[in-house]
Order: structure tokens, then C-alpha cells, then sequence
């Protein structure tokens, strides 16, 4: 079970995430793993930056929110009203010596003025290591017997910081070593979402919203019976629901739908979360900590019968680049290939490719946080071509947004895609680029960014989104 940043949000929350593991726990062995309370990583996120720029002031204040707020939570859970008083001196103590491990990277990030990603890596993890040390504690102070974990001792990662990708088998390796064992004696290992370590012990992270994918790297290095992932709302909705007000909850979809969804935008899954438990056909829900009544949505590997449009996404924070050979001296498919070798060695993911072949010219639509490494890495690649004119100067368009309508069942539906683009343009938004993979379950639409809330509005209504009898009929 992973529980995310609003299920343990409050002393309140983690009160309810306790309850459900105890349940669960004596039915099964569970594993639980925990994101840092809302809001946390984006504080020690915050703090590292004022660090970076000398803000004395700004840092001092922050550290001191991030400690009042877990220990406030101490207050609050562990109570001799409730008889968990004796634990409260446990709690508070494994807090104050988190935050102080937090405080002593911020300082060397203070004296050097830089941030190095490792050290940030480092810092970061204390937000989910200061949520796991307080859900076992209580735990424990509630008669399930639960043991703190620091993910850093189990999965084993890459050197990609900030962004590191786990390696299989030595994770299984630790995994069979360090929580096996206790899952055998019936203890709760309560282990840390979102950081890892290289097998030498540096410390990384996943990527933001990494917790999800933290839980299915666990399960599928377990062999886990199935994935529970505890979030606020009641499942995976047809749309944001921030965005859409008629949204519905889908009972089920497929690992390939859930997986494009979260790619394209879809906030509820970390976009890498699907791969690991897809191979092993382990089955995922998605429930809401907050109403356990609801079914939730479960993630299975098939359909008998295709159930067409599923959902509407969109991404906002992305850019459009653009290239085009200058001249027919040089290969635009040669240009093309040289440019994605280089993305993917400055680590960049291409979201839309598109090109036409007039001119081999092409876009693609990257995320706004990697512009820079994408523009340094195709500047030194292609240096040559561009200084003598061969390619024309780099194109960057920030004012786009992407769009992407998913389902398995769209499959060879040739009106579908008319019916979306007139919805776009009745509503007189600007379609960019479009793109469709091969396998047909997206169709990724590149708009005018003031255009993409009621994009994502017009295209959910077209295809009846929120009405799924009517949704399905559209097949
Ligand atoms: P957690 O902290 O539990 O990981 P997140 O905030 O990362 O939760 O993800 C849940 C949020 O994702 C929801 O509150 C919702 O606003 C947003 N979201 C975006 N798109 C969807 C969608 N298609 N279905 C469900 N939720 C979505
Ligand atoms: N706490 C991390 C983040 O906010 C990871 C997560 O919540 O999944 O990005
Ligand atoms: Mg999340």
C-alpha cells in the first residue's frame, strides 16, 4: 500500500492510513509505503534554493516550520488519552534528529552557494523519512507491529539525480534480504517513497510524485498479490478534476491506458509507475483514503470488450521545439536522429514528435524544466550545421500546452479523431502539432496554452466523458 502526501497530510490522516494497515494487516502481510506529508517537498525543495542564495533569514524560518509541523503531529498522535503518551518521546526524537540531518545539508549548501543534485537528493529524502519514522511509530503505539524503512537500503538506482531509474535485480537482492525477513515475522515495514541509492550508496530520487513508482518497484521486487495506492480522490477520473467539473470515476483501465494517462499529465500516477507491475500483471488500485466506501479504479492488464475514449489529459508547464534544415544539403532525417541522441544523453524525454517531409522539418515537446539542457545538448551536437547556416536557429515555442485523449478501444476508430479536432477548433483553439503513436491508444494534440483548459473541456463533453454509457456508445 503507498499512501500519498494528502493521506499523510495531518496526525488526523496518518491516524486513518494506520487503521487501514492494521486491517489489512491481519488479513495479509503489507508493505506500506509513504510520501512525506503535503507540501513537505516542496518546503525542503524551497529551502535548498534560499540555501543556494545566502538567505539566512528565509532558511532558518523554513527549518523551523518543517520541525513545528512533525512535531506538532507527535502532539497529536501519540496522546496518554489514547495510551500512546510513551511513545511520544520516541517520535519526537527521531524528528528532531531528521530535521537536524536536513539542517546540516542545508548549511553545506549555504557554504558553497551551489546546490549538487546528490546533496539535494539527500535532503529531499528526509521529508518521506520523517512521514515513515511518525506512521510506524504509531503503529507500533497501536498494537500493529511496524519498522521504519529508508528506501535508500532497498532500491538501487542509477546515478541520475533527481531523476534515477531503478535496476532490477540488486533491488529484488536487497528486498529479499532487508524486508522479506521482517514481512515473514509480521512486521509492517514502513518504507520511504520517492529515494533510492546507487549501488554504492549515494543517494537519488525517482522525480517528483516519485512515490508511486517507489511502491511499484517494491511490489514488483516482492512479487507482490497486488498494489494499493491511497490518494484524495475516487480513483482515475475521465479528467482532471480541477480542471472539469463533470468528471467520472473509471472503474477499471488497462496498464496502457493508465500509463499513457499519467505520461500525458494525468497527476494521480507517477508516469513510470505501470512498467514495472505491467510484466508481472500484478493488479493496482487506485482508492481514496479519504472516502472507503468507493471502489476505487482497478488497473488490469486487458478488456474482453474495447471501451473506447477513456479519459482527456493535459500538460501545461512543456514547450515546442522546432528544426529545419536550411537547405537540401543536409539529411533532415540525419538531423532528426542526431538531435534525439542527443536528448537522450542530456536525459530529456520527448512527449510529441512530429514531423512533415517537406523540408524535413520537425517539432518536438519537451518539459519546460529541461529546455536548457535540451537547447545546450542540440547546440553542441549540431554546432557545426548551425554556425554555418545549414539549420536554421532553434525555434522555442512556450506558449503551448498539450492535450492528449486516451483509450485502448480507439483503436481503427476513423471518425474519432475528426470529432476531437472540430470540438478544438469549434471552441476556436489553435491545434500546433499532432501526433499519434502506433499503437493508437493516444492521439496527443499540441494547442495554444490559453486554449487548453477549455480544449480539455470541449473534448471531455464531445466524447461524452462524464456519461460513460453514452462514452462507450461512441466506439
Ligand atoms: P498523492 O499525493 O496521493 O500522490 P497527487 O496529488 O499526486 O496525490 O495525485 C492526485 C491528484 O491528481 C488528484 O487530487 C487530482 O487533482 C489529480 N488528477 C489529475 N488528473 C487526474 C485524473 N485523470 N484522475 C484522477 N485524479 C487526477
Ligand atoms: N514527496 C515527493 C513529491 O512531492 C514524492 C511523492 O509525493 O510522491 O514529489
Ligand atoms: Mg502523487
Amino acid at each position: 500500500m503507498k499512501f500519498g502526501g494528502t493521506s499523510m497530510g495531518s496526525a488526523e490522516r496518518m491516524q486513518v492510513a494506520a487503521r487501514i494497515i492494521a486491517e489489512q494487516s491481519r488479513v495479509r502481510p503489507v508493505l506500506v509505503v509513504v510520501s512525506a506529508m503535503s507540501k513537505v517537498t516542496d518546503l525542503l525543495l524551497d529551502t535548498l534554493h534560499r540555501a543556494e542564495l545566502g538567505d539566512r533569514t528565509a532558511v532558518d524560518a523554513s527549518i523551523q516550520s518543517l520541525l513545528e509541523k512533525h512535531l506538532q503531529a507527535c502532539t497529536q498522535l501519540f496522546t496518554v488519552a489514547s495510551g500512546t503518551g510513551s511513545f511520544q518521546e520516541e517520535a519526537w526524537s527521531k524528528v528532531e534528529a531528521l530535521v537536524a540531518e536536513f539542517k546540516r545539508i542545508t548549511n553545506g549548501i549555504f557554504m558553497l552557494g551551489e546546490r549538487p543534485p546528490r546533496s539535494v537528493d539527500e535532503a529531499l529524502s528526509v521529508g518521506e523519512r520523517l512521514s515513515a519514522a511518525l506512521l510506524a511509530t504509531l503503529l507500533n503505539a497501536t498494537g500493529t507491529k511496524a519498522e521504519g524503512v529508508n528506501a535508500a537500503e532497498v532500491i538501487v538506482t542509477d546515478a541520475v539525480f533527481g531523476n534515477a531509474s531503478p535496476q532490477a535485480e540488486p533491488t529484488r537482492q536487497r528486498c529479499r534480504e532487508r524486508l522479506t525477513p521482517l514481512l515473514t515475522k509480521g512486521i509492517v515495514p514502513v518504507v520511504t517513497g520517492f529515494n533510492g541509492a546507487t549501488s554504492d550508496g549515494r543517494p537519488t530520487t525517482l522525480g517528483r510524485g516519485g512515490s508511486d513508482f517507489s511502491a511499484s518497484i517494491l511490489a514488483a521486487a516482492l512479487d507482490a498479490a497486488e498494489l494499493w495506492i491511497w490518494t484524495d480522490v475516487d480513483g482515475i477520473m475521465t479528467a482532471d478534476p480541477r480542471l472539469v467539473s463533470d468528471v467520472a470515476v473509471l472503474d477499471q483501465v488497462t496498464y496502457a491506458e493508465a500509463a499513457e494517462l499519467a505520461y500525458n499529465g494525468a497527476k494521480v500516477l507517477h508516469p513510470r509507475t505501470l512498467a514495472p507491475l505491467a510484466e508481472k500483471h500484478i493488479p493496482v488500485w487506485s482508492k481514496n483514503s479519504f472516502a472507503l466506501d468507493k471502489p476505487g479504479t482497478r488497473i488490469v492488464s486487458s478488456f474482453d470488450e474495447p471501451r473506447g475514449v477513456r479519459a482527456v489529459t493535459s500538460m501545461s508547464d512543456v514547450v515546442l521545439v522546432s528544426m529545419e534544415p536550411a537547405s537540401a544539403v543536409l539529411s533532415g532525417t540525419r538531423v532528426m536522429a542526431r538531435s534525439l541522441d542527443a536528448l537522450a544523453l542530456a536525459n530529456v524525454e520527448v512527449l510529441v514528435f512530429s514531423s512533415s517531409s517537406y523540408r524535413q522539418s520537425f517539432c518536438f515537446l519537451i518539459r519546460k524544466h529541461d529546455l536548457n539542457s535540451a537547447l545546450g545538448a542540440l547546440g553542441s551536437n549540431l554546432s557545426i550545421e548551425l554556425a554555418h547556416g545549414y539549420l536554421k536557429p532553434i525555434e522555442v515555442d512556450e506558449n503551448v500546452g498539450l492535450l492528449a485523449v486516451v483509450g485502448e478501444g480507439m483503436r481503427g476508430l476513423p471518425g474519432l479523431a475528426g470529432r476531437v479536432f472540430t470540438a478544438i477548433s469549434r471552441e476556436r483553439i489553435n491545434i500546433i502539432a499532432i501526433a499519434q503513436g502506433s499503437s493508437e491508444i493516444t492521439i496527443g494534440i499540441v494547442v495554444r496554452l490559453d486554449g487548453l483548459e477549455r480544449a480539455v473541456r470541449a473534448v471531455h463533453a464531445e466524447c461524452h466523458l462524464g456519461q460513460p454509457h453514452l462514452a462507450a456508445q461512441l466506439q
